[in-house]
């Protein structure tokens, strides 16, 4: 019978909430797979033993979904079979025979053999022996390798059976959403927010996230593109509620009221003086944002300083020193890259100054905010609707 053994990323390394851990990371994969069907947890030495009940279940979805889930550090698919040499030849040859050539056409491979219960009657030198000659017998194309093998094959007889797994893949690694606490992330519909996002979710933070619209400039399609994009997020991220707040009234407020190169800045300030209201009233511990030092003119250090005190609360930037292909590349493996790269207008871009300032003073800033009315800010909610994924 198949199975899948997800090995322990950071997990193996805690100490006494261990525990603590492992039941978030069960959690988390009964979310993500038990709607293709029934399965067993069984834990053992870092390695959670995942045991299909049901028939018919689709195991390449299932492969695909615990590579997304964070706090697995690799994904072996494996054959269990009896604990007896002859049988795990006979069975074990045909499942190689399977899985081996499937993604490449390995010309090498190697034997890890590990013989857990020491009443088997071979030791490991003796299995990688034996069945390596087995595995050369049966495939005449392929040759032993030790040190840079194409397959490294890996047979495990443990308490209660053997297993062979010829494929063993790198997981999402980082800690189970969730251990961490909750935070709440600015997400736009661009590229670097949402890896912002995945990036602590890594880190075991759960995330919801907060969205600013401008109706009627910005269209309903940026808001549904910001939806695609939690419902992507929430592969990786766990389930997600999305708060979206209109900020038409008070980027028009801005505009009328302030000058032309302070529009920017003040607009972030409201943007992050609403978040930190609303992780006040929801407990959220941190905000999350998107931020590249350097990438447009709000993200410029003398920015990032006025940004910063609008609000009491940490602000993580977990893209701050990555550039543009580095974050690229993490939105592609996330698979948001291409909802993020569709047209729609983001809010910020809407009344956009030709020359923002690039060191806004603090001085001018609370000149500046004096002049808005502070209901909107101390009513956000009015404009906000609420949307679980
Ligand atoms: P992104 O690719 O994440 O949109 P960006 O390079 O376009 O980032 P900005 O538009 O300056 O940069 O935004 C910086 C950060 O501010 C974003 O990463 C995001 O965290 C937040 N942000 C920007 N626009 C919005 C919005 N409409 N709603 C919520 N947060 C936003
Ligand atoms: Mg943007």
């Amino acid at each position: 019978m198949e199975i899948f053994m997800a090995k322990y990323g950071e997990i193996a390394l805690k100490g006494n909430n261990k525990r603590y851990f492992e039941q978030r990371l069960i959690k988390n994969i009964k979310r993500r797979i038990s709607p293709l069907g029934e399965f067993e947890y069984m834990r053992a030495q870092s390695t959670l033993y995942i045991t299909p009940m049901s028939e018919n279940i689709d195991f390449d979805e299932a492969e695909r979904r615990l590579l997304t889930i964070f706090g697995i550090g690799a994904v072996q698919r494996s054959i269990s079979l009896p604990k007896d040499y002859n049988e795990i030849v006979r069975l074990g040859i045909p499942y190689l025979e399977k899985r081996l050539f499937l993604r490449k056409f390995p010309k090498s491979f190697k034997i890890e053999a590990r013989r857990a219960d020491k009443t088997f009657p071979m030791n490991s030198m003796e299995l990688m022996r034996e069945f390596g000659g087995a595995v050369l017998e049966a495939f005449p194309s392929l040759q032993v390798d030790l040190h840079t093998p194409d397959v490294t094959i890996r047979l495990e007889i443990r308490d209660r059976n053997a297993f062979i797994c010829a494929d063993r893949l790198k997981g999402a690694g980082g800690i189970p959403v969730g251990c961490s606490g909750k935070a709440l992330v600015l997400l736009s519909g661009g590229i670097d927010s949402p890896v912002a996002a995945a990036m602590m979710a890594k880190r075991g933070l759960s995330v919801d996230m907060l969205h600013f619209q401008s109706p009627p400039y910005t269209s309903e399609r940026a808001l549904m593109k910001v939806e695609s994009l939690c419902e992507r997020l929430s592969e990786y991220c766990g389930e997600i509620n999305l708060y979206s707040v209109n900020l038409t009234q008070a980027q028009e407020e801005i505009r009328d009221t302030c000058p032309d190169e302070y529009m920017t800045v003040l607009l972030r300030r409201m943007m992050f003086k609403i978040a930190g209201k609303l992780c006040e009233e929801r407990f959220y511990s941190a905000i999350i944002t998107g931020e590249s030092v350097g990438q447009v003119a709000s993200q410029t250090a003398a920015a990032i300083i006025c940004t910063d005190n609008a609000v009491n609360l940490p602000v993580y930037r977990p893209v701050i020193g990555m550039d543009k292909i580095e974050i690229v590349e993490i939105a592609r493996k996330i698979n948001t890259y291409e909802i993020s790269t569709l047209p729609y207008e983001d809010c910020c871009t809407v009344f956009t100054p030709k020359h923002p300032k690039l060191k806004p003073k603090m001085e001018d800033i609370i000149k500046y905010e004096a002049r808005l009315n502070p209901d909107f800010i101390q009513n956000f909610t009015e404009n906000m609707t609420i949307k679980k994924f």
